[in-house]
């Protein structure tokens, strides 16, 4: 059972429900930022039967971290990567990835490596609500993501047996789309804090939907019947290609809010398919952002900061500045917007 959020450490009966959880027999997993937490909190999670801790990080240096996350979090999550040293505990360090960080993994990698986590997943951003609308400032160049690749592949081989390194590449550059949730109503059912129960994080930005609730109905019967689960699960719901797709079995159409948020239907194949009519879109968004002119370069790489060097030497000699860091520093975010819902309150 997976704790999560927005942030689980919120609830006042968190040790209720990881003590609930482990006395059903569950795998115990909580998924946090880290910042509501103190060394006794910790302690007590642990003794309730916490198995598995995933600390989120928004980068290896604290400036970025905080333009991202909006708060001075960096210092507190070092603090919680201390504390867990203490315990018999699985950890995994999960670090969001995206442009303007994606030159520190191997600070990143460092950080994991003096941490006791046994696995760390390097996940580039979904292009979803916030993201989606600060894009053309968050997605990595080609180039910038060649070459994390090609770092990762050598410097995760010392480290086989100790640490799994786990990375997920941008889906726009991807041939294919990741079976997102494993399949709609296939794998995973999501509890709201008020019950609501949801086949996936951003079933709520889908038009037409209604979610049955636990204190009304069980488990059981929602997985089972519910309208909710039933809308894409299995295949009579795909369009076209993915009807009669090969491969429909092991993707199942990609993400249904990527569709809606791309292609304008929940129910069209997932538009980063190389297979989508709609795969143009990506395309067009892909070239705009790997088309900095050599003038533009130029201009660029003698404004930027100085790149980590260990990532900077890994591969890729011709590299040009333009990838680093500092070259996209001064990208403005946009402030959050939800482009296709209102913004939660
Ligand atoms: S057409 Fe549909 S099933 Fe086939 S690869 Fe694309 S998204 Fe997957």
């Amino acid at each position: 059972m997976d704790f999560t959020g927005g942030e689980p450490l919120t609830r006042t009966d968190i040790l209720e429900l990881i003590r609930a959880a482990r006395t059903a027999g569950l795998y115990v997993n909580l998924i946090t930022s880290g910042l509501p937490l103190d060394e006794t909190k910790l302690a007590a999670l642990v003794e309730a039967g916490l198995d598995h801790f995933q600390l989120s990080f928004q980068g290896a240096r604290e400036e970025i971290a905080q333009e991202i996350s909006g708060t001075k979090a960096h210092p507190q999550k070092l603090r919680v990567l201390e504390w867990l040293k203490r315990y018999r505990l699985a950890v995994t360090l999960n670090f969001v990835i995206h442009r303007r960080n994606i030159e520190q993994l191997p600070e990143m990698l460092a950080l994991a490596e003096s941490s006791s986590a046994t696995r760390v997943e390097f996940a580039n951003v979904q292009y979803y609500g916030w993201a989606f609308a600060n894009r053309d400032v968050l997605l990595p160049t080609r180039e910038q993501l060649m070459t994390s690749l090609d770092f990762l592949k050598t410097a995760q081989l010392p480290l086989e047996g100790k640490i799994r390194v786990e990375y997920v590449v941008p889906d726009y550059y991807a041939k294919y789309p990741k079976p997102c949730m494993g399949g709609w109503g296939r794998k995973l059912l999501l509890i709201t804090p008020n019950g609501d129960a949801l086949p996936c994080h951003a079933a709520r930005v889908i038009p037409g939907l209604s979610f049955e609730n636990v204190q009304t109905r069980s488990l059981q019967e929602i997985w089972a019947s519910s309208d909710a689960f039933q809308k894409f699960r299995g295949e009579s719901w795909m369009q076209e290609p993915c009807r009669s797709c090969d491969r429909r079995a092991q993707d199942f159409g990609g993400c249904r809010c990527q569709a809606l948020l791309l292609a304008g239907d929940a129910a069209a194949t997932d538009p980063v398919c190389r297979l989508s009519p709609q795969r143009p879109k990506i395309d067009a968004i892909l070239a705009a952002i790997n088309s900095v002119e050599p003038s533009e370069k130029v201009a660029q790489a003698s404004a930027c900061a100085p790149t980590n060097s260990a990532l900077a030497n890994a591969t890729r000699q011709d590299r040009t500045e333009d990838q680093s860091e500092g070259s996209h520093a001064n990208a403005n975010l946009t402030k959050p917007t939800w482009l296709y819902r209102p913004n939660p309150a």
